[in-house]
């Protein structure tokens, strides 16, 4: 019944590489250099991209802690005596250096032996040191703004082929996914409310397993791309490994579980997704259905041998095509959401035309609020998709009253 794909498990899936992922360090470093190859510059390990040590080096504790307290000098001026943040102690008690950026509290042990700038800053204003850590390098300026320019710079990825210079396609396999990355097994407890989000969002064990979908545990784990700039933090996520050519793993597509940072999506920072679709699995004949999103393609699977790619947004890149052409595809039916994608629709029809006997989907018996994916929750889900996907010849008549009527 499920008709999903087998990507080849991989380098990724390498018992001890999983091992190693797990064993890493809780704040990951990737993309740009180092899961791509073993001989790029290890601009990663250049101390400025390495947040927690930046922070360590580069906190500025004077100006923090006449910011932040009422300060007495002390010790010929060179250090600081001030309430503790920790003990709240009135006595002032608490010292800090900031020459040396140590702190000590002579009535409860806070102390830079045990805690850092982080844990100074947490205490002192009261908030998580995940805030403190995105405060901290805010102030210092060493990181893009969570969020925005993440997000601007894959809608330029996907939305702005025409302006990003033409690079030859090569596609750049990654050695795995973020660490710590895990994949979901039934048997890992620590999986049970990342399979509890996909049961939510309609998918089935089977499909599941057979993805090889991956998480994130639940803890902070911040991103990095290779120029140091903090991407957003990678924890509590679900994460789908996405491959190209020659079934290497090229990209990782990755979603909150729970809104905790306002980055819903986060993908590999400088991935190659629109270079490839997912599935990376050949068709089932010369037709395929082309989608916005993988829990859509996972909803177009559902039809006995119809082939749903995602296509990771509202275009087909060059590539992508190059890809359907490779597979031996004749015919496309294109399945966007139709209330928010016409324009875009128009403009990758003329594309796809010019290669493919092209369709869209009539999609007139899908509710206003529901996409491809949503069907995955109903239980006549497949038939609503079968019908929705009652294809309009992009000639006919037909295709130029749909248009019309969604102008
Ligand atoms: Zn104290």
């Amino acid at each position: 019944m499920v008709q999903l794909g087998h990507p080849r498990p991989g380098r990724l899936l390498n018992p001890l590489l999983l091992k190693v992922l797990a064993l890493s360090v809780a704040i990951s470093y990737l993309c740009g250099c180092c899961y791509r190859t073993a001989t790029c510059e290890p601009i990663i390990m250049n101390q400025t991209t390495k947040p927690l040590r930046y922070i360590r080096t580069h906190f500025e504790w004077e100006e923090y802690v006449y910011d932040h307290f009422d300060v007495k000098p002390a010790r010929g001026d060179r250090e600081l005596r001030i309430i503790c943040p920790n003990c709240e102690d009135p006595d002032q008690k608490c010292y800090v250096n900031p020459d040396k950026k140590v702190f000590n509290c002579f009535h409860c042990e806070f102390s830079s032996k045990k805690f850092d700038a982080i844990s100074f800053v947490s205490k002192t204003e009261g908030i998580s040191k995940l805030q403190a850590i995105k405060k901290i390098l805010a102030e210092l300026q060493v990181t893009t703004p969570v969020g925005n320019a993440f997000e601007t710079t894959v809608t330029d990825r996907i939305y702005g082929g025409q302006n990003m210079k033409k690079k030859k396609h090569i596609l750049r396999a990654i050695d795995g996914l973020p660490a710590p990355c895990k994949l979901m097994e039934e048997k890992d407890k620590e999986a049970w409310p990342f399979f509890s989000y996909l049961f939510g969002r309609g998918l089935t064990l089977e499909e599941i397993i057979d993805m090889r979908v991956h998480y994130v545990p639940d803890s902070v784990h911040f991103l990095y791309d290779g120029d140091g700039a903090l991407k957003g933090d990678i924890g509590r996520r679900i994460i789908w490994p996405i491959y190209g050519g020659d079934n290497e793993l090229i990209s990782w597509n990755s979603r909150e579980v729970e809104k905790v940072t306002d980055l819903k999506y986060l993908n590999c920072p400088d991935s190659d997704i629109n270079f490839t679709l997912w599935p990376y699995s050949k068709p089932y004949g010369d037709t395929v259905v082309l989608v916005e999103g993988i829990l859509d393609a996972y909803a177009i699977r559902r039809i006995h041998e119809v082939s749903g790619y995602a296509t990771f947004g509202k275009s087909v890149s060059e590539e992508q095509m190059q890809l359907l052409r490779a597979w031996g595809v004749q015919k496309v039916v294109l399945f966007w959401d139709k209330k928010d994608a016409m324009k875009e629709m128009k403009a990758t029809v003329e594309n796809l035309k010019v290669h493919f006997e092209t369709y869209v989907a009539a999609q007139d018996n899908m509710q206003k609020d529901k996409d491809c994916g949503d069907t995955l929750l109903m239980e006549d889900g497949i038939e609503i998709l079968q019908e929705a996907l009652k294809p309009i010849d992009v000639y006919s008549l037909e295709y130029d009253k749909w248009r019309l009527v969604n102008e």
